[in-house]
């Protein structure tokens, strides 16, 4: 939950790769750009947490020191409506991202929350609801009381992760913090985030269901993106004008309904695209 909009990147970015001997030395890069957020990557994490307790904190440390807010992507593989075997993995993936984002200080972790298969969507809904409420029991029984969950919306058709589903989430599940992928919520709705309207008809939507704070506080991800009738194909960078959406739409409804949303960047261009999106925000509020 972030004081003021911030701004950073899904993953740590190529070149800082050749300059850092540590996690933990991201913070401090990410602040000499003018950066306050950090989304780090478990993509492909298992049941336990591929960090360290020590680096984590050191992680921690370094962005309390940076003011460099941190949020953890959970594993792609991940899946709460499939055969058993594979929810119960899922379920062990999740809480592994959310033991170590209590070492981190990471406030929230996102995730992508299923396939519908051949389930009916809205069987598929209430046994992700129902997964996830036994994840927060879990969660609170070994002391993680302070993270998040964040189940995104997602970009293709045939996955959770419709606006309803996840405000669903939100009203159902204990724990959970809304996550709005505006990328993919454009994909999956054929390309229907065109004009500031559009955008602030999500908002509304997310006001009347789960309040103005959960609209203000939002944490989002954001890129161009390329889709087909099945949704999402291809994210893009910022300054590719073929594709949506725009990211001056945003920034406009952001002012307007005063939020302080956490802006991951999910282009290509990483870092250097949450800068130009920080620009892009700073040129909306003075103009
Ligand atoms: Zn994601």
């Amino acid at each position: 939950m972030a004081d003021y909009t911030r701004f950073g990147p899904a993953g740590v970015p190529e070149r800082f790769k050749k300059i850092i001997r540590h996690i933990s030395d991201v913070p401090g890069l990410l602040h000499a750009e003018g950066l306050t957020a950090f989304e780090y990557p478990a993509v492909r994490w298992g049941p336990k947490p591929q960090i360290k307790k020590e680096s984590a904190e050191q992680l921690k440390n370094q962005a309390l020191k940076n003011d460099i807010v941190l949020s953890i992507h959970g594993s792609y593989f991940l899946n709460l409506c499939g055969k058993e075997e594979i929810v119960e993995a899922s379920k062990r993936r999740i809480l592994a991202c959310t033991q170590a984002a209590k070492w981190m200080n990471a406030y929230v972790v996102v995730f992508h929350p299923g396939f519908y298969g051949k389930m009916d969507k809205n069987v598929a809904l209430k046994k992700c609801v129902k997964e996830l409420r036994e994840v927060v029991e879990t969660m609170k029984s070994l002391g993680i009381t302070d993270v998040k969950l964040g189940p995104e919306t997602m970009g293709k058709v045939s996955q959770v992760g419709s606006l309803e589903e996840i405000l669903t989430f939100c009203e159902e599940v204990e724990q959970t913090h809304l996550v709005i992928d505006w990328g993919h919520l454009h994909a999956r709705y054929n390309g229907f985030l065109k004009e500031s309207d559009d955008f602030r008809s999500i908002i509304n939507t997310v006001e009347q269901r789960l309040g103005t704070k959960a609209v203000r506080n939002m944490h989002c991800h954001f890129s161009k993106i390329e889709y087909t009738k099945k949704g999402e194909r291809r994210h893009h960078i910022l300054d590719n004008k073929d594709y949506g959406p725009d990211f001056k739409l945003l920034c406009e409804v952001i002012v307007e309904y005063k939020m302080n949303p956490v802006i991951i960047s999910e282009t290509p261009l990483l870092d250097f695209d949450s800068i130009s999106m920080r620009e892009t925000l700073n040129m909306t509020i003075n103009s």
